[in-house]
């Protein structure tokens, strides 16, 4: 198998797989529980905040645990909507679904008033649409459908806006300094660098009051009830450790395949465009065949064992133009026949050059 769909997910990195194994069948304790066996397990929660943490560089104390970015993200947005009276936040129009799909909903029910900054091509911001003083800015750092990186070094703060990322895609590709972005919110999903589904992170800046989420038995500061899915836990700390531990390396890596794949791409006898930007993580090649059934190129690798995505995962059962796409300036076609190759540490040469050659035959079938 010839996995190329890292955006969507990774596969569990083995030594992440060998401490969450060990949480499941041996230190299996509740670590709201006062007996040892329960201290054991809210040691290992704790370790995961320090390992998390010096990857983001902010504080443990900062580190709250949800399900994932999407939850991460609706909480951000429900806790405005509780502790201001008519928001407003902006935004752009290349967030995930988890941000653009709740602020739809708010903004329907009146709860909030959403407006959205110009990305350009190269990831800078355009703040010249702004014309309120909003209560949160929210941009992503690194888009999942291109790969853009968006420019949340300079967003504009304005008087007591709370600013928040989704940095999902960012961990592991770029370093992202917390304390140096003076970030108030950011939102992190485990399973995009080799750890498993279901976990995720919101950190909250100290200074800040987040209104709780889950309302129970006080796990959290109160904050987001619920026993701590200590597996879970364990696995994305160490998985934020090894990304660390191996940045330099995987990324090195990661830069030649993607510079392999570039350079040899003319050779799939294909008309193409690449969508991703030089501004792009160096993981995430977004490539549009306009005279090509993108649905059908995508079954055809998969026929072949080489799993792609078109657009984003979320959509990519549905032959819509990706929004992202559109919202960067591309055509219709181009926005329609998008396809995404995204590759991890896990991936080698003979990925790239099985990838290529199995395009080229799909060309030569079409001639
Ligand atoms: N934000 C971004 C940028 C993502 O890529 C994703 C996953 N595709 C999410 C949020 C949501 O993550 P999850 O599905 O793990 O909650």
């Amino acid at each position: 198998m010839i996995y190329l769909d890292n955006n969507s997910t990774t596969r569990v990195d083995d030594e992440v797989s060998d401490f969450v194994l060990k949480c499941m069948i041996s230190e299996y304790g509740n670590p709201s529980c006062t007996h040892d066996f329960g201290l054991e397990a809210n040691i290992n929660v704790e370790r995961s905040k320090v390992q998390i943490a010096n990857v983001i560089n902010c504080d443990p104390n900062e580190i709250y645990f949800t399900s994932g970015a999407t939850e991460s993200n609706n909480w951000v947005i429900n806790s405005v909507i509780n502790n201001y009276t008519n928001p407003v936040i902006v935004t752009t129009p290349i967030e995930h679904p988890s941000m653009l799909k709740p602020l739809s909903f708010y903004s329907c029910v009146g709860k909030c008033s959403v407006y959205f900054l110009n990305v350009l091509k190269n990831g800078s911001i355009d703040f010249s649409t702004v014309k309120y003083s909003p209560s949160l800015i929210s941009v992503m750092a690194v888009n999942n459908e291109t790969g853009l990186i968006c420019d949340i070094c300079n967003i504009r703060r304005y008087n007591n806006c709370l600013v928040h990322s989704d940095i999902t895609q960012a961990i592991g590709k770029i370093k992202i300094d917390i304390k140096k972005l003076d970030l108030d919110f950011a939102s992190i999903s485990g399973h995009k660098f080799h750890a498993p589904k279901g976990v995720g992170i919101l950190y909250v800046n100290k200074r800040n009051n987040i209104s709780p989420f889950l309302f129970g038995g006080g796990q959290q500061n109160n904050y987001r009830s619920g026993t701590l899915n200590v597996p879970g836990i364990v696995g994305i700390g160490h998985a934020a450790y090894v990304v660390k531990r191996d940045f330099d390396k995987n990324n090195k890596l990661i830069d030649h395949l993607s510079e392999l794949l570039y350079t040899h791409i003319h050779m799939c006898g294909m008309n193409y465009v690449v969508n991703s930007d030089v501004n792009s993580v160096s993981n995430t090649i977004n490539i549009s065949f306009p005279d090509v059934d993108t649905k059908n190129l995508i079954e055809y690798l998969s026929s072949n064992n080489i799993y792609v995505s078109g657009g984003s995962a979320c959509s990519s059962n549905k032959v819509q133009p990706s929004y992202v796409l559109k919202a960067l300036g591309c055509s219709d076609k181009i926005s329609k026949t998008a396809v995404r190759i995204s590759l991890s540490k896990y991936n080698d040469t003979n990925d790239i050059y099985h990838l290529l050659e199995t395009l080229n035959q799909y060309g030569e079938q079409l001639k």
